[in-house]
């Protein structure tokens, strides 16, 4: 029988330490804030960055939102988040990615001080996540370790194979998994018989974005899977894996909705709270 790693129960989580934290700097005058940035028009960053301004309200975490038009420059992106850094109420900035084809996106990453770069997208944050030694973490991967812990699963030793190897979720996933002594292998498009690395895994995340693309016969008896896909297929929300073809065969398994997605969000205000702890000297 598997068991259903709970996004929900484990965000709902995430967020009442959180919240409590948030608290506690308020009680020595410290408040947190967060500012989203959202050039343009796409309407899932809108979605995304209304669920984010929800979330921080939810949680007591200021939040300031710069809805610039399509047209903005990057010399006035890169002025706004130059005066974001400078401003002591705010101590997480976030760029809601991607940006308009005419801005650059790594040079509005790099313009992000690293103590407010809640993303963890800035080289700096980055390097310090290979070392072993961070502050923040991309909040999808820290989501996923944040189940894993939540529901006792053991990495130490464990065969982990992370497919995908995006900046955002594949690599630092295969860090994280790393630190905590897991024996990694991160799959992507040249992979050859993937199929048969993957059946070798005690824990499989898939961050692949492809509907449905774990099989049954990719999976090992007992493992745990995470699917991080967010694929829309006939309006409907479906993950990287077949999961009615693969639960029967899990220890534990994520769903979608309601697995890794709820997760992000929560590590979000984690990282958001973490930062103005640090600037603040708290911790
Ligand atoms: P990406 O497109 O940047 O990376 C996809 C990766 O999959 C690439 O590294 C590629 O090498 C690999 N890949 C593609 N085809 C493959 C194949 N045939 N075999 C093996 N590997 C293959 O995507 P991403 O940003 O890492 O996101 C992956 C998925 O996770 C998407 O569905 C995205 O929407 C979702 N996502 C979800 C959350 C969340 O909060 N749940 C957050 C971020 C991304």
């Amino acid at each position: 029988m598997y068991k259903i790693i709970d996004g929900k129960i484990i965000s709902g989580s995430v967020k009442d330490r959180v919240a409590k934290e948030v608290a506690e700097l308020k009680q020595k005058g410290i408040t947190t804030g967060l500012a989203v940035i959202i050039v343009g028009e796409d309407p899932a960053s809108k979605v995304y960055v209304a669920n984010k301004k929800k979330a921080c309200e939810a949680l007591g975490i200021i939040s300031e939102e710069y809805a610039l038009p399509e047209s903005t420059t990057q010399q006035e992106l890169l002025a706004l988040i130059d005066t974001l850094n400078k401003k002591e109420s705010i101590n997480g900035i976030l760029c809601q990615l991607p940006l308009p084809k005419h801005l650059n996106e790594d040079e509005v990453i790099n313009a992000i001080l690293p103590e407010k770069d809640v993303d963890a997208f800035h080289p700096q944050n980055v390097g310090k996540i290979m070392l072993g030694d961070y502050d923040f973490v991309p909040c999808t991967p820290a989501g996923i370790m944040e189940m894993l812990d939540y529901e006792g699963i053991d990495i130490s030793g464990k065969t982990c194979v992370v497919i995908g190897r995006s900046n955002i979720v594949g690599k630092p996933m295969g860090m994280l998994l790393l630190h905590k002594n897991g024996t990694i292998t991160i799959c992507h498009s040249k992979t050859k018989d993937l199929s048969s690395v993957c059946k070798k895994a005690d824990i499989l995340v898939a961050a692949v974005g492809r509907p449905n693309f774990v099989t049954a016969d990719m999976v090992k008896d007992g493992a745990v899977v995470i699917d991080v896909g967010i694929n829309r297929v006939d309006g409907k929300l479906v993950g990287d894996v077949d999961f009615n073809a693969v639960k029967d065969k899990c220890a534990a398994i994520t769903p979608v909705p309601g697995g890794v997605g709820p997760m992000t969000i929560a590590m979000l205000m984690q990282n958001t709270v973490t930062a103005s702890k640090k600037q603040n000297k708290v911790i």
